[in-house]
């Protein structure tokens, strides 16, 4: 890419990567505009960041929200309502760099518009790799679009492979802060409130993840993601529970070289990273004092209490179909947890149920993946909750 401006689209600008990102724009106003900002239901905030950033075009999800910030917008911004008018948008519109940080499974036919388009793709929505990884590994290269992640653990394992080569690679290790219940026993999950739950110990996220990281699930995800992402066997992944949340992740080399990226827990730094990359910029915003934390400690992940993280192995080893069905059956697993309708511990009950019986299928096809998310969601909705 050229040293001109970059023009940025993000996806899901409402939440908190595309508020870190906006934060980052705004230091850098020399570097980066706004081409697009796109989100689900969030009118007010959406409307709030459009003035501030002087963004001509605007996408809503939800086409009542869409609807709502027609009404209130000024006319010269232009509007696109629904999935299908994003990308829509994603089409016509002109940017360099593509910030996917839409929740969930609906991030994933955006993001591989961006895909398409050859795109830098700055990648903070996991599921698009743990869905589509063998996809969409195809996708990147056949569109010669450039892959950044904004993941912390991806960012820090990015950073540390630069300049080095995979063969060289003995393994991964990811690290996990643990979440809000890594010193409670199992019998003590049983009761708790959504409020515990979405109380995370280090970092400030959206609902859905902050639920993924209590039960480790976004750590299972994470797993399937640098998978496909680094293009390495799963037997090299390995998980560390790190409750400080200071080392990001680490590379082992065959020489028993380890590399590690450390600093404050701080989405800004990745995003900064995915834009800015092959360069750093000079940001003094965020700032790390090793004094002050002290000491960094590890142990290992307990498999039986946090289920969630086995069932992700299993199904990132069973590739196919699997990580598909186990993504869909948390989405609406944490969905009903958050709403008080199951209890914690039910979530990793209703994984199994959906895996017990929707069927696999080894490479699926783009319309396989999704027929699989709606036919998985549609199951459990009508067997467990009684709704479509
Ligand atoms: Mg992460």
């Amino acid at each position: 890419m050229s040293e001109s401006i970059k023009k940025i689209a993000i996806l899901g600008s409402t939440g908190s990567i595309g508020k870190s990102a906006l934060n980052i724009i705004e230091s850098f106003k020399d570097k980066y505009s706004i081409s697009l900002l796109a989100a689900n239901t969030s009118v007010a905030t959406l409307k709030e960041q459009i003035e501030k950033f002087n963004v001509l075009n605007a996408a809503v999800i939800n086409l009542e929200a869409a609807k709502e910030l027609k009404k209130i917008s000024n006319k010269n911004v232009k509007i696109y309502a629904g999935e299908n008018e994003l990308i829509k948008a994603l089409n016509e519109i002109d940017y360099d760099i593509l910030l996917s940080s839409m929740v969930g499974f609906a991030g994933l036919r955006p993001t591989l518009e961006g895909i398409k388009k050859g795109k830098r793709i700055a990648l903070a929505n996991k599921e698009t790799l743990v869905v589509a990884g063998e996809l969409m590994q195809k996708f990147f290269s056949k569109y010669n679009a450039e892959l950044l992640p904004v993941d912390s653990e991806h960012s820090a394992i990015f950073q540390c492979l630069v300049g080095e080569k995979k063969e060289n690679i003995n393994q991964i290790i990811l690290t996990a802060s643990g979440g809000p219940f890594l010193n409670r026993s199992y019998e003590n999950l049983k009761n708790v409130s959504i409020e515990e739950a979405l109380t995370h110990p280090n970092w400030k996220m959206g609902k859905k993840i902050s639920i993924d990281s209590a039960t480790m699930m976004n750590k299972g995800l994470e797993v399937i993601e640098a998978k496909w992402l680094f293009d390495i066997p799963l037997d090299k992944i390995k998980v560390v529970i790190h409750p400080q949340s200071i080392a990001h992740s680490m590379v082992e080399f065959v020489d028993g070289s380890i590399k590690a990226q450390l600093g404050t827990p701080d989405m800004r730094l990745p995003i900064l990273y995915a834009f800015s990359y092959p360069n750093r910029f000079c940001y003094n915003q965020i700032k790390t004092n090793f004094a002050k934390i002290g000491s960094l400690t590890f142990l290992d992940p307990d498999f039986k209490k946090f289920e969630c993280l086995s069932l992700a192995y299993e199904c990132a080893r069973i590739g196919g179909l699997a990580p598909c069905i186990l993504n869909a059956a948390n989405e609406i697993a944490v969905d009903k947890f958050l709403k008080g309708k199951i209890k914690f511990l039910d979530i990793p009950e209703i994984i199994k149920i959906a895996l017990d019986k929707i069927e696999n299928k080894q490479s699926p096809s783009l319309e396989e993946i999704f027929e699989c998310d709606r036919k998985t969601r549609s199951y459990l909705n009508q067997k467990l909750f009684k709704t479509e």
